[in-house]
């Protein structure tokens, strides 16, 4: 494993280190300092091309061994993660801005946690056998696809380049994987430790560049199967429309805008902690952060008094001290973006109650992209600044009188990603659970993952889903025998 966080970053492929065939880099920037540190192939058709042959080269072998071959080298993989976890939380957070300790204690954590995971789960994956008393019987077979992508996007770097890859691979595919060229980091230190936990050459290969040359050529290579894709609806409507001309398989996890409704009775503390969080974790890049808060009109007044005293603490400032609850934004283009919609909430009508505005911290982060944690309100739930995903730290209070109007309010978005419910009256959780809709519930609580459920969105969130044995599906393709007797 190197020590030092390189100036040059390469593909990763056949279990070597190459440099783009067009020789063309993109500058990696560090979002809290304003300053490119490294550089980045911006890899095009031909190392697409050289990653699918070591795939194709590799796959045989590696679709036939066992589950348990394949768990040993993952779970090392997850081992060699934890043992340089210092190493890789601050590279994602050089690459991300988000607070250290988020990355030590969160994400990459939850990146080993991946392999893991899915290494021990197929082991235990099943498929199902049908009888026809007396006739037949039918057993479908769960085989390999082939060579697939995993193209993911630059919020939860590692976390989500791992939660497809590890499924693949467990499944007995061969990856082509490319990680946000905002946030490559993380993932050119994932090849060092899969050589040495012995994953054979070829069987996954990481290339990097944006989507236009090298995302679009890992869709689009023909001897690709299936694509599974986590960013943002445009572009994974983009991959919808070109794998469905070849008819190939596709995961799309996409844009949010999640509602977090608030009821009277819920547990006031606990309810108070966690929406701060599910509204500002991560600068608010996380697709499942609750940008919409709806609040019960009898304790609106309450909670804004108290919400705004509580943001008022999360601390805006270098990711890399222990002080700081909110680090920078991850580019200058997202920055602009975000910055912009907060002019638009503006220009609508809304009330800036916190925030608003950018923050130039002093010394090492003084041209880094800062963004005061922003609470709107005033505005109505179907305005822009409602409908679209901001995808930074902004979010909006809105009123409702009953369940049926939180239900209406919720249900508004063109988005169906997650949502919170926070209430003590268990039947009107379970009525609303029913209801809301979007993939992922959650009452009470906020990011509570079982990694064994399905996790993905409905509308413009997605479809298809991910994790646990929804995820092995996606991988491998049933077969069906039939034997009359
Ligand atoms: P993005 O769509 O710009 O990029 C995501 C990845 O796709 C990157 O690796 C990019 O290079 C690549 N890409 C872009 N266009 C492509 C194309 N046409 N063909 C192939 N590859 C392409 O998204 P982003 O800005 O990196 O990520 C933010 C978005 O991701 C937000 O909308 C957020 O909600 C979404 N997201 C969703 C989930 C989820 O699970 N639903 C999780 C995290 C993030």
């Amino acid at each position: 494993m190197i020590t030092q966080i390189p100036e040059l970053i390469q593909n990763y492929i056949n279990g070597q280190f190459h440099a783009p065939a067009r020789g063309q880099y993109l500058d990696n920037i560090n979002p809290a300092t304003g300053k490119v540190y490294s550089q980045i192939p911006n890899s095009t058709v031909e190392d697409v091309e050289l990653a699918v042959a070591a795939a194709e080269q590799a796959f045989p072998e590696w679709s036939k061994s066992t589950p348990e071959y394949r768990f040993r080298i993952m779970n090392r993989i997850a081992e060699l993660i934890e043992e340089h976890l210092d190493f890789f939380a601050l590279a994602e957070t050089n690459d991300n801005g988000k607070p250290l300790s988020l990355s030590t204690r969160v994400d990459i954590p939850r990146a080993a946690e991946n392999f893991r995971f899915f290494a021990g789960s197929m082991m235990h994956f099943a498929a199902e056998s049908h009888a026809m008393p007396g006739r037949a019987i039918n057993y479908t077979l769960r085989k390999p696809i082939g060579i697939v992508s995993c193209i993911s996007p630059w919020n939860l770097p590692l976390y989500l380049f791992t939660w497809k890859i590890a499924p693949a691979l467990a499944a007995g595919n061969c990856v082509i994987a490319k990680p946000s060229e905002v946030t490559p980091m993380t993932a050119y230190l994932l090849c060092h430790i899969v050589k040495e936990a012995g994953l054979p050459d070829g069987v996954l290969n990481i290339l990097h560049g944006d989507g236009i040359h090298c995302g679009a050529a890992m869709v689009e290579h023909s001897k690709i199967k299936a694509v599974s894709f986590t960013g943002s609806t445009r572009a994974g409507k983009d991959i919808a429309v070109k794998c469905a001309a070849e008819l190939k398989k596709t995961s799309l996890e996409l844009g949010g805008k999640n509602p977090a409704i608030i009821f009277e009775d819920c547990d006031w503390a606990k309810m108070m902690k966690t929406v701060v969080q599910s509204s500002f974790a991560n600068q608010g890049q996380i697709c499942l952060c609750g940008s919409r808060i709806l609040i019960q009109e009898s304790v609106y007044e309450k909670f804004k008094t108290e919400f705004l005293a509580e943001v008022a603490k999360l601390t805006v400032g270098d990711p890399l001290e222990k002080g700081s609850k909110q680090g920078a934004v991850v580019s200058k283009l997202h920055f602009d973006k975000v910055m912009s919609c907060i002019a638009v909430a503006k220009e609508e009508g809304g009330t800036i109650l916190a925030g608003g505005y950018a923050l130039q911290p002093e010394g090492r982060c003084a041209e880094g992209y800062f963004i005061v944690p922003t609470v709107i309100e005033g505005l109505g739930p179907d305005c822009k600044t409602n409908m679209e995903e901001i995808f930074g730290p902004v979010v909006t209070l809105q009123s409702f009188k009953d369940e049926a109007e939180a239900l209406e309010l919720a249900n508004i978005s063109d988005y169906g990603l997650a949502a919170t419910i926070w209430t003590q009256d268990v039947s009107r959780s379970v009525r609303l659970a029913e209801q809301v809709n979007c993939g992922i519930i959650w009452v009470n609580c906020w990011l509570l993952r079982d990694l064994r459920t399905p996790f993905g969105g409905v509308k413009n969130s997605g479809m298809g889903r991910e994790g646990g044995w929804e995820a092995l599906r996606f991988f491998t393709e049933p077969k069906n025998v039939c034997i009359e007797y």
